[in-house]
């Protein structure tokens, strides 16, 4: 079997509460899977039940208590690990935050998505060349000599994408990364991280609480309370409606309709996810009665 990219062995995180020294209870327990190079894996879950604390494991800003923590065959819990190693896994697995505003640090976009390739001590001829590729790839070319603080959220989130990519990374972590967008914007960014997945073959995590976003994952998997509760394709854990209730979470519009009219004797297939076949299903209910 191919080697995952990244590996969680039995992972816990407990925060350190304010006196010192003391540990607060674990936020995550006991945490193993593993992610395959080239996957795009949706990590869902209500707020507080510990998704940020995993991206942030991952991208070594916060340390396992317990376990071990594995990418691309790498021990990154192990006490050897050199300052060197870790900006090496830092640059390989990029993160996106929440807030377009915060990642943005130059008065204009080409200057701000060659920040980071600069701080990498990239030739500046390769920097360039960087650049024009990651905002082509972003659909930003035509904004490279704007300030990025007139452009949208969905645009400026865009850009934060822009600056990661132009450090060459394997694996892009979305740390609720649409959350703040209008829907437009939270359009543009699914769209560019599908395309990220789809054709440039980066490995992404997408953590999110919303459904119609994890839909379109190759995996979901579903955090609860600090453990993993439910893992699998789109259409497997969708399917697991009264377990994804249970722990707070609705499940997308689409399986919940069908869901009902299941329950209620009728005769359709509640796992299906395309609105269009929804419809289709629907349609054939109401024209064969
Ligand atoms: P999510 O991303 O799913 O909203 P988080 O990983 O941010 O969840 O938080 C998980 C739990 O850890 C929450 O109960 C939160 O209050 C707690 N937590 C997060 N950051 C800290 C911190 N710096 N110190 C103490 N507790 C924290």
């Amino acid at each position: 079997m191919r080697e995952p990219f990244i590996k969680f062995e039995n992972v816990s995180y407990s925060y350190e509460g304010d006196e010192e020294g003391i540990l607060l209870p674990p936020v995550l327990k006991n945490v193993s899977f593993e992610i395959e190079k080239g996957s795009f894996v949706a990590v869902l879950g209500h707020n507080g039940s510990g998704k940020s604390t995993l991206a942030k494991l991952i991208n070594m800003i916060l340390y396992p208590t317990e376990g071990r923590i594995y990418i691309d065959g790498r021990d990154i819990t192990d006490e050897n690990m050199t300052e060197d190693d870790v900006y090496d896994i830092r640059r390989r697995i990029g993160m996106v935050f929440q807030n377009p505003d915060n990642q943005l640090v130059a008065t204009v976009v080409e200057e701000d998505v060659a920040f980071g390739p600069e701080n990498l001590g990239v030739e500046p001829s390769e920097i360039r060349r960087r650049v024009d590729e990651a905002l082509e790839t972003v659909g930003m070319s035509e904004f490279k000599r704007h300030s990025p603080h007139q452009l949208s959220g969905g645009q400026k989130q865009r850009i934060a994408i822009a600056g990661i990519i132009a450090m060459l990374p394997e694996c892009i972590v979305f740390d609720e990364s649409t959350a703040m967008l209008d829907p437009r914007g939270r359009a543009e960014v699914m769209d560019t991280i599908e395309r990220l997945n789809r054709e440039n073959g980066i490995t992404v995590l997408h953590i999110t609480h919303n459904m119609d976003e994890a839909v379109r994952a190759d995996r979901v998997i579903v955090i609860n309370d600090g453990r993993i509760c439910i893992d699998g394709t789109p259409k497997e854990v969708f399917s697991s409606v009264e377990q994804l209730r249970l722990v707070g979470l609705d499940v997308p519009q689409v399986t919940e309709l069908l869901y009902d009219l299941e329950n209620c004797g009728f005769d359709v297939d509640h796992t299906e996810l395309d609105e269009e076949k929804c419809a289709d299903a629907l349609a054939k209910l109401i024209l064969g009665r």
